[in-house]
This record gives structure tokens, C-alpha cells and sequence, in this order.
């Protein structure tokens, strides 16, 4: 297929590579020279504009930053630009509000629309291990699917639009409240004597396992491989945990959900990121303990 993707950066240049090599003609645009530089050495054709980009594509991908951004780049330069009947996926992690509006305005215009974030950090976009939680309709989530499937291990129809970033948001506010509890209970367990080792064979065995605990250990030394023991660097930044906080927190009052925990961890990330520590792996957030 013709594929136009848009947004070239950490996620979204290994996720174009992994369409190239599935063998789609991909038809790149980002603002950043160099972004587009590593595209054509990807095997993309690489344009000037979105508009160009998008001309004569069958599908456009985007991964940008934010909802604002999203929605500019569809209103100007996506929606009335591609070919009508072209498929819109937007990966990037964004507000469900802004993704059901961004939708809506493309299926008036002759399009269909997913918003379809991922689950997994950059190793996994340059991989092809992603996991995609989708929203959208059923006829849209079949024809997104085996685009999505080139780019990662797992693609999940989660429901109508928008239905992908409030899974998402979702999940990571459970995974952002979930670190935070196990650093501070690794840090007590510490402060009790406790060897933290010994400790990780009990918990891991018994009901305080959670993923952050197993999967992702905040202590160095102690379960699988995870950033602690390459000094809280790579992994998933704060400031990225902490942007979905923030989403999580937006949604959240606009259903009037009550999220104590979530509300405590996005406060926590919140000052992490304040001292200068936005960069650092999100299990980081242990030294501050
Ligand atoms: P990034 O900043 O590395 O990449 C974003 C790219 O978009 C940049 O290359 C930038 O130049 C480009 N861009 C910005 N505005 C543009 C515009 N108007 N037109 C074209 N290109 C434009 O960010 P990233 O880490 O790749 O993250 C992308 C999205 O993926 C975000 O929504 C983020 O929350 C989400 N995400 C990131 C991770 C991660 O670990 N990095 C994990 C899961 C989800």
C-alpha cells in the first residue's frame, strides 16, 4: 500500500522502517531535517509538505506529540488533501476528546478514522513489538488491522473512537500509581531490614505482585533486566508518564471519575519533572522515596 506517515521521531521512525520492510511504499513528512534524513535511510520516500505526502496515499499514519498538533495537522493539511476513501490511523497518545473530534471531522469529509496509541517504548517501535489499542468502527479497525499488525505484536479493538486513548490513559495511570506503590514498599521494606532480594521472592510469589514489581523492577539488582540497572536511563521517560497523568486527569474530570491514586501519582511525576529528573526512566522516581 501507499502509506503516508507523519511524525518521524523516536517511535515513529522505527514504526515507518517496519512498514517499509513490510513492504508498503511509505511516504514520509516530519518538520525535522534530520527526522527525514533517517526516514530515506529507512527506505521512505520523504516529502516537503504533508500535503504532498498525503496526496496519493490508500493510508496516512501519524505519531506526534499531542492532540494539538493532531488536530492541526488533519484540519489543514490531511483532511480534504488525501485521496477520498484513504484510512487515517493516529498513533499518537493524545485526549479522547480531540481524537473523537479529529475522527468526526474525517468521516464527514469521506474518510475512516482509528485512534490507535501504543503500549511499548522505543525499543519496541524499532522492533515491530508494539501493541496498538484501537478505536474506531468495526469496518475501520479490519482495514487498520494488518497495517497495524507490520508494526507491532498485539492489536486490540477496544471500541468505538476514542475508545484506544482512553485505554491507553487508563492503563497508564494504573501503571504510573502501580511503580510509585512498589518504590515506596521496596524503600520501607529496606528501612524494615528486610533483604530487598528475599523481599522480591516473597512479593513476586504473593499478592503485592503487580508488573512494576515483576516486569520492571525499580531496584537495581533485584528481577528481570529494567532500567535501574543502567542507571534509571532508557526505558520510558517521566516526562512522557507524566504527560499521560495529565491525560488521565483531563478525562477523568470530564466524566467525574474520582482518582485519588492517579491524582497522587500525577503530583509526584509532576514534581520529579520539576527538579530536572523528566528525562530519567520513569522507575527513576524511586530515588526520590
Ligand atoms: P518525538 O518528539 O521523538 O517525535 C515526534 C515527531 O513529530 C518529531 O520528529 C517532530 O519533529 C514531529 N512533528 C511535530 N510536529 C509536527 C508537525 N506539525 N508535522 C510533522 N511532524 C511534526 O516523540 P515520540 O517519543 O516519537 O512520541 C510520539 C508519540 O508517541 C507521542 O504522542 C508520545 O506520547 C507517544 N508515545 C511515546 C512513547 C515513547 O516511549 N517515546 C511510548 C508510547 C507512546
Amino acid at each position: 500500500m501507499k502509506v503516508a506517515f507523519i511524525g518521524l521521531g523516536n517511535m515513529g521512525g522505527g514504526m515507518a522502517a517496519n512498514l517499509v520492510k513490510a513492504g508498503h511504499e511509505v511516504r514520509a513528512f516530519d518538520l525535522s531535517p534530520e527526522a527525514l534524513d533517517r526516514a530515506k535511510d529507512n527506505g521512505c520516500a520523504v516529502f516537503g509538505t504533508v500535503q504532498e505526502a498525503v496526496a496519493d496515499a490508500e493510508a496516512v499514519v501519524s505519531m506526534l506529540p499531542n492532540g494539538a498538533i493532531v488536530d492541526a495537522v488533519y484540519g489543514a493539511d490531511v483532511i480534504g488533501h488525501a485521496p477520498k476513501g484513504a484510512l487515517f490511523l493516529d498513533c499518537s497518545t493524545i485526549d479522547v476528546d480531540t481524537a473523537r473530534k479529529v475522527t468526526k471531522a474525517a468521516e464527514s469529509a469521506g474518510y475512516e478514522m482509528v485512534d490507535a496509541p501504543v503500549s511499548g517504548g522505543i525499543a519496541a517501535a524499532n522492533g515491530g513489538t508494539l501493541t496498538f489499542m484501537v478505536g474506531g468502527t468495526d469496518n475501520a479497525f479490519a482495514r487498520a488491522e494488518p497495517i497495524l499488525a507490520a508494526m507491532g505484536k498485539a492489536v486490540i479493538h477496544a471500541g468505538a473512537s476514542g475508545a484506544g486513548q482512553a485505554a491507553k490513559i487508563c492503563n497508564n495511570m494504573l501503571l504510573g500509581a502501580s511503580m510509585i506503590a512498589t518504590c515506596e514498599t521496596f524503600k520501607l521494606a529496606e528501612k524494615l531490614g528486610l533483604d530487598l532480594q528475599t523481599f522480591y521472592d516473597i512479593s513476586s510469589k504473593a499478592s503485592g505482585q503487580n508488573w512494576s514489581m515483576t516486569s520492571y523492577c525499580p531496584v537495581p539488582g533485584v528481577g528481570p533486566q529494567s532500567p535501574a540497572d543502567n542507571g534509571y536511563q532508557g526505558g520510558f521517560a517521566a516526562a512522557l508518564m507524566l504527560k499521560d497523568l495529565k491525560l488521565a486527569m483531563e478525562a477523568a474530570a470530564s466524566v467525574d471519575a474520582i482518582v485519588p491514586m492517579g491524582e497522587k501519582a500525577a503530583s509526584l511525576y509532576e514534581a520529579f519533572a520539576r527538579y530536572g529528573s523528566g528525562g530519567m526512566d520513569f522507575s527513576g522516581i524511586i530515588k526520590t522515596l
